[in-house]
């Protein structure tokens, strides 16, 4: 499965020996960023609340279990069940602690993956790296990129192998976290009028996972049938994740957005609906897929710790690192390997300066998007549609996707693509349809592809609040902006530990984060229990050093977000001045939290009484 990594391979190739018009090309990019800006950034959206709720009702659950409200004692409480607090739960559990509780606000282990189920849910990220504990579980996934069900089965499985069903909570929102100074320990309180208590808290709870809704005018009015892609209303549809939607053969469909969900779920609605309209503002990118079931001779051929070495080898790749061989080999491993063509060694990069560097990498950007855009042409017949679906911006400026489906949909004669650039978006819901430049388009249905609010946990935005110390808000004591110690923990907060990128590390394959991530906090909470320290906490002058960390190290990708067309990865046109995750990136990241646990770092973390460390 394996293909070995060109090496040392041919001198690398200057960016002019491309054949690349460079400059229409940045005009171009910078036209289509300019036509595409919205006043309003993020604040287009709404949230799925007040009039809006029922978009975020759970679809799936069965009728809410009715149970008492705890009021017991658990060492560790983990808040959310997907695959950061699974995560979180296994390596406790191999760290020995025994008293965990997961806390849900769905009815069963997945998280992302148990609210998205929309039809052709795949993983963009290939399985044997992106699906957690592989080994530890003794599974091996079907496919290179698993089905979503798949993947929820996995998350269960998770949960059955490190006992984490046991104690969990489901259906239950976390609603306050307040540390009780005379124990030690946190007071969670939640929706359910538990009241219970943990000598640790973990939050887990995701970056996309509050769907969100386009604020378009006349929303409320439309009389047809709507939901949002993560809650995916079979009962109206037929069919299930594989497809075969038979309910919409006498339907006229309408689906609104065109990112890495809708690349999936638009050929099922395709191949089913009697006439689908698709509303594209900014096309994805779309590369090739070539899923394939998994090779049981090379399934059998794997060696005790294969797994971690394939994410490794993953990381290092698409972190623009050196690796001898590359396991993964796909679209994510071979766009970076692009960049190595054009500057092949690393210290060949560190030496070359800044501004030639950033030519080389638009370089192979040009060219990587370039094949893109003529795969649209080979692909799609009619040229006019083809052209509305080529994206005209940097790779990293959107999520890249990959099908081999979703641009082969346009060929079909009830599929429509309608353009919404111009009018920077759909225009206008009415009682029977969607308008854009003044044309109303007549549906039954509309499916919003419109995405998820991003980035900020309940407990960083303020929604779940948490008291420390002395009852002061984790949001008082940010004002100024984050502070932690690598991302996990705050002074004032003691035995509270953040799962994120904030502070800390961020990738591609975020579950390869998540897991270091957990680990960490294990061996942290492991080290507390073996020592008999009584808080973790940083000093606030640890906190201080490692935000001025972050803030030297920082990534400048301003310039680069500035000049992408808008989006989430951009804060919708209006980009952060600075990147708050650890600059030299996820590779050093991880190097640096394993020195810094085995060269005195707990130290600094174990609190022994009121005051010294332990
Ligand atoms: P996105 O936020 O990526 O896409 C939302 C879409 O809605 C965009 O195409 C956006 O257009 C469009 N849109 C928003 N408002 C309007 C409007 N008023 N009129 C017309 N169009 C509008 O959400 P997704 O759910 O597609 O993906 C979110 C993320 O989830 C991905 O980026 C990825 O990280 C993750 N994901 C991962 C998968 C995996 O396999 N691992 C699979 C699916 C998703 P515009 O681009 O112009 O803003």
């Amino acid at each position: 499965m394996s293909t070995p990594h060109a090496s040392p391979g041919p001198a690398p190739t200057g960016p002019d020996e491309l054949g690349l018009d460079i400059e229409s090309l940045r005009a171009r990019y910078r036209a289509e960023r300019d036509r595409r800006i919205r006043p309003d950034g993020g604040s287009q959206y709404q949230r799925l609340d007040g009039e809006f709720g029922y978009y975020a009702d759970d679809p799936y659950a069965e009728a809410e279990s009715s149970r008492e409200p705890l009021t017991d004692r658990v060492e560790v409480a983990v808040i959310g069940g997907g695959f950061g607090g699974l995560l979180a739960g296994a390596r406790l559990r191999q760290a020995g602690v025994t008293s965990i509780r997961v806390i849900e606000k769905g009815g069963d282990f997945g998280g992302t993956w148990y609210w998205n189920r929309y039809p052709g849910i795949h993983c963009d990220i290939e399985s044997y790296i992106y699906m957690p504990l592989l080994e530890e579980v003794g599974y091996v996934p079907q496919w290179k990129y698993a089905p979503g069900e798949e993947i929820r089965r996995h998350a269960q499985a998770i949960g059955r192998t490190f006992d984490l069903y046991r104690d969990a909570c489901f259906q239950t929102q976390v609603t306050e976290l307040r540390f009780d100074e005379a124990e030690s320990e946190w007071i969670v309180t939640t929706d359910r009028g538990d009241r219970m208590r943990a000598r640790f808290v973990v939050t887990a709870s995701g970056t996309l996972s509050e769907p969100k809704l386009p604020g378009i005018p006349g929303i409320t009015d439309f009389k047809g049938h709507t939901f949002h892609t993560s809650r995916w209303d079979y009962a109206y549809t037929g069919g299930d994740a594989d497809g075969g939607l038979h309910r919409l053969a006498d339907e006229r469909v309408g689906v609104i957005g065109t990112g890495a969900t809708a690349i999936q779920c638009v050929p099922h609605l395709g191949a089913d609906a009697q006439q689908l309209y698709v509303f594209q503002r900014t096309p994805s990118s779309v590369d090739v897929r070539g899923n394939r079931p998994t090779d049981s001779d090379w399934a059998q051929s794997l060696t005790p710790g294969w797994q971690r070495r394939r994410m490794e080898n993953f990381l290092t790749l698409v972190t623009g690192g050196p690796a001898d061989e590359d396991l993964v080999d796909d679209g994510w491993t071979r766009t970076a390997r692009l960049h190595q063509k054009l500057i092949p060694s690393e210290s060949h990069r560190r030496q070359l300066p800044p501004e030639e560097r950033e030519r080389a990498y638009e370089a192979a950007d040009f060219q990587k998007m370039n094949d893109i855009r003529a795969r649209v042409d080979a692909v799609v017949e009619d040229a006019d549609t083809a052209e509305l679906l080529k994206p005209w911006y940097r790779y990293m400026c959107k999520r890249p996707t990959f099908s081999d489906s979703y641009l082969e949909t346009f060929n079909r004669p009830n599929v429509t693509l309608v353009d919404t650039a111009d009018s920077h978006g759909v225009e206008r819901i009415t009682e029977g349809g969607v308008v854009v430049a003044g044309r109303e388009y007549a549906v039954d249905c509309i499916v919003f592809a419109t995405g998820f609010e991003v980035g900020m946990s309940g407990v960083v935005t303020g929604r779940l609040p948490v008291h420390g110390r002395g009852g002061i808000t984790l949001t008082e004591a940010w004002r100024q902006g984050p502070k932690t110690l690598h991302g996990f923990y705050s002074h004032g907060f003691p035995n509270l530990f953040q799962l994120g990128p904030l502070q800390n590390a961020s990738a591609v394959n975020f579950v390869h984060v998540l897991d270091e991530q957990a680990a960490h906090v294990a061996a942290v909470v492991a080290a507390a229990r073996d020592r008999r320290a009584r808080r973790v906490e940083p000093s606030a002058e640890a906190e201080d050093a490692w935000v001025a960390t972050i803030r030297q190290k920082a990534a400048d990708l301003y310039r680069f977000q500035a000049e992408c067309t808008p989006g989430y990865y951009n804060n919708e046109g209006r980009p952060r001045q600075r990147s708050e995750s650890y600059g030299d990136g996820p590779v050093a990241f991880h190097d640096l939290l394993e020195k810094w646990r085995t060269e005195g770092g707990l130290d600094e973390v174990l609190v022994q009484g009121d005051g010294g460390t332990a």
